[in-house]
């Protein structure tokens, strides 16, 4: 049988996940990889830290080579080609060398598109001073390093994963940075609470946040870019990083006359093929089910991305014994200095969007048994759908641990679990690295409580003066820091002081972290009072960072 001609489109995640794939699965397939820029099968995921120097030696990013690709998996890499146009009716692509400009067709029986997705570049005035820069690949890193070799006042716009490790590594380079945001908080894939938290770890380590603001224009002078800022302030930097988001590159399939989804990606099926069937397509390109509620999602993640191409490679070659690609959660996690923080599944902020009803908990701990030495908080937030109990999306951030917890979770809504299943999940344990009770058991129980009825809870101190507002902290740290018209029985004393309340009036308890509260309520309900508990406690409803609550 005559060989298949395999073409692949953009030879970094996707692509170069699918040739390899294809390769092991048919070793007379002739498989040509095409890549615009100079380098192939990068990490690109590892690029700010070789700006920030975390990773000293440049030579780890570059995965593999064209020559590597070559000998290992007999792959025909071109690099500096651009493929301009596809010919479905004919099954050949359009490839133009970018270094002598000539042009060639290559045919195809199968082509897969991984072309990724490119960062947003505003039209905004004075974007296009060259200390203007994006991350997407070696090139942008090699500038962005050398400009920070020089400069020493940097702008990151965008608090974004990427603009919080590039704000990080920059920092961590010893230069001063400044960080514009336009949304109210850093992270919109957490919910605000959750993000403050990472705020905090920011500017405690001295990064300057604006946020809720954003860049209306640069402004280029010989040794200095003014930023001016749509809330009237101007920062001075000597060079920015802009990272507010990535598009998908999908003009080529869509001149193709390939479907494409709401947002501008490749619609796909289980399988990664496109509209086209000879035509597949991965990566940051394409939208694919999302794992929550059955819907269209866009993961700009190095994981699915991997996957994907491995499963279209899967249908080429293995046919019905392929598995499908089941969906995305869009889990991710960043570090930002000593902190950690991610997410998977849907925020409440999407769920309040969607008009889905739901309920939530934060819980409050420590990533191993806390009298273990080096015991650190950590906090959890997960969600649930509100009748079956369904975990649809949690959020972690805490500086140990939070990626356990987030794996553990990711893998508990992918299988449908409750959040009662979460309450007896056995997990390894040892002083060292967790609890008796982790904190996602925590979560299962606080969740259960709830549905069961032991606890009702609000997420905001009430602003109703009717309400009794009971802080069982003890007195001394009570009095450090009072919650405005609260009355202080430290949780030991409220047994013995419940004459001292009014039954006819509703009360609400506050603690440190949301736990001692639950306490409380627990005893003040079974003595007839109608009461509620603060979820996540002082720690998560008056941060510094957000003094108007106080
Ligand atoms: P890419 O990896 O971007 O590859 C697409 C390639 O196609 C590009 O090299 C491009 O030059 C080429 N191309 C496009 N059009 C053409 C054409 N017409 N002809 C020829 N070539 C073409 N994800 C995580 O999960 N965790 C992380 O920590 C993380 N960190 C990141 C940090 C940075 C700085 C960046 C930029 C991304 C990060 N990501 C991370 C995202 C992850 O890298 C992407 O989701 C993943 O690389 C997408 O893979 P892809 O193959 O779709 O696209």
């Amino acid at each position: 049988m005559k060989p298949l001609q395999i073409l692949v489109i953009g030879g970094v995640a996707a692509g170069a996940s699918f040739a390899a794939r294809a390769r092991r699965l048919d070793e007379s397939a002739h498989i040509t990889v095409i890549e615009r820029g100079p380098d192939v099968s990068f990490a690109n995921c590892g690029l700010p830290y070789h700006i920030g120097g975390e990773i000293p030696n440049r030579d780890v990013l570059a995965v593999q080579t064209p020559a590597t690709l070559k000998s290992l998996l007999n792959l025909d890499v071109r690099t500096r080609c651009e493929a301009i146009s596809i010919d479905r009716v004919g099954k050949r692509v359009l490839v133009r060398n970018l270094q002598n400009e000539q042009s060639e067709w290559l045919s195809y029986d199968k082509l897969m598109l991984a072309p990724g997705a490119a960062p947003v570049v505003p039209p905004l005035p004075g974007i296009e001073d060259p200390r203007i820069f994006t991350l997407r690949n070696l090139v942008d890193m090699d500038r962005i390093a050398a400009a920070s070799e020089v400069g020493m006042r940097a702008v990151v716009v965008g608090g974004g994963f990427i603009g919080l490790e590039m704000a990080e590594q920059l920092h961590h380079k010893g230069l001063s940075v400044q960080l514009v945001q336009s949304n109210p908080h850093v992270l919109v894939q957490l919910d605000s609470k959750m993000a403050i938290l990472l705020e905090d770890e920011l500017v405690h380590n001295g990064i300057k946040l604006y946020l809720g603001d954003q860049i209306t224009h640069f402004e280029g002078k010989d040794t200095v870019l003014h930023c001016h800022l749509a809330s009237g302030g101007t920062l001075d930097a000597d060079f920015v990083v802009m990272s507010i988001g990535v598009r998908p590159e999908t003009s080529l399939g869509r001149d193709a006359d390939l479907q494409l989804g709401e947002r501008g990606h490749f619609v796909v099926n289980d399988f990664m093929q496109t509209s086209d069937p000879d035509i597949y397509a991965a990566g940051d390109a394409v939208e694919t089910v999302d794992l929550v509620d059955g819907g269209k999602m866009a993961a700009a993640l190095g994981g699915p991305a991997n996957r994907q191409g491995r499963v279209a490679a899967d249908h080429i070659f293995m046919g019905k014994r392929a598995r499908p690609y089941p969906g995305s959660l869009g889990t991710a996690i960043v570090r930002v200095f000593d902190m950690a923080a991610g997410c998977t599944g849907w925020t409440e902020e999407r769920l309040k969007q969607s008009g889905r009803s739901y309920g939530t908990v934060t819980v409050n701990d420590y990533q191993h048994a806390s009298y273990y030495p080096g015991a650190r908080p950590l906090t959890l937030k997960i969600l649930w759908d509100e009748k079956s109990g369904t975990l649809l999306g949690a959020q972690a951030a805490g500086y140990d641990g939070v990626d356990k917890r987030l794996d553990v979770l990711a893998t508990a809504i992918t299988a449908r679990m409750n959040v009662e299943d979460l309450c007896h999940l056995e997990l390894a344990y040892a002083p060292p690295f967790g609890s008796a009770k982790d904190i996602v058991n925590l979560a299962g129980f606080a969740a259960t409580n709830q549905r069961d009825g032991l606890v009702s809870c609000v997420y905001e101190l009430p602003t109703d003066a009717d309400v009794q507002i009971i802080d069982v902290r003890a007195k001394a740290i009570a009095g450090a820091s009072p919650v405005p018209g609260a009355i202080n029985i430290p949780m030991p004393m409220l047994r013995d002081n419940l004459d001292k309340l009014d039954r006819n009036r509703p009360i609400v308890t506050i603690c440190a972290l949301g736990k001692t509260s639950y306490f409380a309520a627990r005893v003040l309900v079974q003595h007839g009072f109608d009461v509620k508990s603060l979820v996540g406690g002082m720690k998560m409803n008056f941060s510094s960072r957000n003094p108007s609550k106080i």
